[in-house]
């Protein structure tokens, strides 16, 4: 392999507008065909997930009042979701800094994941704080954050997992809309499979502390890994500011047991060596798709992500003509992000392409294989993709063409994740 292919290098080539720069989905797809290409040949391929990633968080600085009004917030909430003030206390400021997590929220179908979303679109939030015994509310929009930074404790985890209820009767649950049905009856799976970021550094030699990448479309960094990762099954802990961020690759969820948050992260693998080059040749077929009994969450069998994404449909069409207006709509009630109102029709900017709704209308609406897996010789329908596969390959070419148009450059990490 050429020494000379260092990030210093690549970028060069980026800045000369020489770079060889492909997605995920079109690299997979020149392995798949058999194309010939070398490490030589490829610059960088650009990696995404979309999918429910509860640990994420907000950090916002508010200002609530003028100086002096109130001397420190005992309490905070953003559209009735409580945060948590501080660290700083900003005494007699009349600025609140608060935390808040993406599953934190305001009743059953209201979390941190919309409350980010409509951050981001700019909307209305309505902050109330509590402060020596008062409250002070006011109404701030995007604008009036001077610092909006969001944060993931883990993200992008690779080999995530599919659930499955072995047992009789109805799990309720964060992966599942309905409550999961079982023995064996349908399967919750997430991860976007060949195309994560993870699956294709697997051992994070190019992804590093200080790495610039994606977050819901906005430049963001890797801070390292995150909680519970390990070198086996690594996931990452990221940054980005808010300000830049674009509300289609973000939202809330609403499962059958809490609002659960939305979040998308895309990230440029450099081609520095062969090994790195072979690394990203690997396909849905040879990644591990652990399946779990949703009791313990503890996998007991495994199969891989060809079943989620091969041969598939990664989107899910609405026809209204099938569409009978019922009195009772299920999908209306049920749509994890309120993609469809019978008075509204259906919104594919909010789709998650989740599928749930292809189980949840009785007239067949709303269509699309979402495949089956096999466990015990029995095929089990996947009734529920908490990744979104479509909503991934947007935001890596996304990327790709920020990097094609020379706007984005690679980092050199400044520290490994892994010692
Ligand atoms: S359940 Fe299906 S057919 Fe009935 S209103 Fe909802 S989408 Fe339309
Ligand atoms: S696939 Fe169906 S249930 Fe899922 S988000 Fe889209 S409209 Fe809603």
């Amino acid at each position: 392999m050429d020494k000379r292919r260092t990030i210093a290098r690549i970028n060069a080539k980026i800045k000369k507008g020489e770079a060889v720069v492909f997605t995920a989905e079109e690299f997979k797809q020149i392995v798949r065909n058999e194309e010939p290409a070398t490490a030589k040949s490829v610059d960088v391929v650009t990696c995404a997930t979309c999918a429910i990633m509860s640990g994420t968080a907000a950090i916002l600085s508010i200002p609530i009042a003028e100086r002096n009004e109130f001397e420190r917030a005992d309490k905070v909430w953003l559209n009735d979701i409580p945060a948590f003030p501080g660290p700083c206390p900003n005494e007699r400021l009349g600025i609140v800094d608060v935390f808040v997590y993406g599953t934190a929220r305001a009743n059953h179908v209201y979390g941190g994941g919309h409350l980010f979303r409509e951050i981001v679109e700019g909307k209305q939030i309505e902050v109330k704080v509590k402060a020596n015994d008062r409250i002070i509310e006011r109404k701030i929009s995007k604008e009036d954050l001077q610092f909006a930074r969001m944060i993931t404790t883990r993200s992008a985890f690779k080999n995530y997992m599919a659930f499955v209820n072995p047992e009789e009767g109805e799990v309720g649950s964060i992966f599942s809309v309905t409550g999961l049905k079982g023995p064996y009856k349908e399967i919750s799976v997430t991860g976007s499979g060949e195309i994560n970021p993870l699956e294709n550094d697997p051992l994070l030699k190019t992804i590093g502390v200080g790495t610039k990448i994606m977050v819901n479309g906005a430049t963001g960094y890797v801070i390292g890994v995150g909680t519970r990762s390990s070198e086996e099954k690594p996931n990452l802990s990221v940054i980005a500011d808010m300000h830049e961020m674009d509300a289609e690759f973000m939202g809330g969820f609403v499962t059958s047991t809490s609002p659960e948050c939305i979040t998308s992260i895309a990230v440029p693998v450099p081609v520095i060596n062969e090994e790195v080059f072979s690394n990203l040749k690997i396909r849905d077929e040879a990644v591990k798709l652990p399946i779990a009994d949703i009791h313990d969450r503890i996998p007991f069998i495994e199969s891989n992500y060809a079943a989620v994404w091969q041969n598939t449909d990664l989107e899910i069409q609405f026809d209204a003509d099938k569409c009978v207006e019922c009195d009772a709509c299920e999908v209306e009630k049920r749509c994890p992000t309120n993609a469809f109102f019978k008075s509204k029709g259906f919104d594919e900017h909010k789709c998650f392409n989740c599928g749930a709704c292809i189980f949840l209308c009785p007239e067949g609406a709303f269509k699309g294989n979402l495949g089956h897996i096999n466990i015990y010789d029995k095929d089990v329908p996947i009734t529920l993709r908490q990744s979104n596969r479509s909503k991934a390959n947007r935001l890596a070419r996304k990327l790709k063409n920020l990097i094609v148009e020379k706007e984005f450059l690679l980092t050199e990490p400044v520290d490994r994740c892994f010692k």
